[in-house]
């Protein structure tokens, strides 16, 4: 490896969000939310399909930027997981043998990831993980997206370099 890249997001809610079948255990909130989530927008933006499907598993092309993102070794993108500021308020609330949880609009996730630069193909890639957030603006986090929950907004990013 070449080059870690730490990247320190915030994420601002606009609108709740809410995480259904949270298991208890999960607190802070697991970073895969983030990554299935914007692995899923970028893959459909970019047309990854097969006979008009969506297709998130490899597609084996050597020179797919998307599957060198998200579904080859070694792992590019490591997603911690992902925090509340102080001021963010989480309620649990059980619906059956369900823990669904709700933390209220103006809430900020703080989030970091690993980027791992092999060579100047990854040091590109990372713009394409930059702009998932674009598109995750203009979709959702968690459950009840089409009823208006889980709205967020980048407020905050930073790379720092770490050479090996
Ligand atoms: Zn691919």
């Amino acid at each position: 490896m070449l080059k870690l890249i730490i990247v320190k997001g915030k994420l601002k809610l606009i609108t709740a969000l809410q995480l259904n079948d949270l298991p208890l255990s999960l607190s802070p909130i697991n970073g895969n939310i983030l990554r299935k989530k914007l692995k899923q927008l970028l893959f459909l933006e970019e047309s990854h399909c097969k006979e008009g499907k969506l297709k998130l598993s490899d597609c084996e092309k050597p020179d797919c930027k998307l599957c060198r993102l998200f579904n080859r070794l070694p792992a590019r993108v490591i997603f911690l997981p992902i925090n509340l500021d102080k001021k963010s308020r989480m309620e649990f609330k059980y619906e059956g043998d369900r823990i669904i949880a709700r933390i209220s609009s103006g809430s900020l996730l703080k989030f970091t990831l690993y980027y791992k630069v092999f060579d100047e193909v990854d040091e590109e890639n990372l713009l394409l993980l930059r702009d998932s957030f674009k598109l995750l603006e203009y979709d959702y986090l968690g459950s009840g997206g089409s009823r208006g929950a889980g709205k967020v907004r980048l407020c905050y990013w930073q790379e720092r370099r770490i050479f090996l």
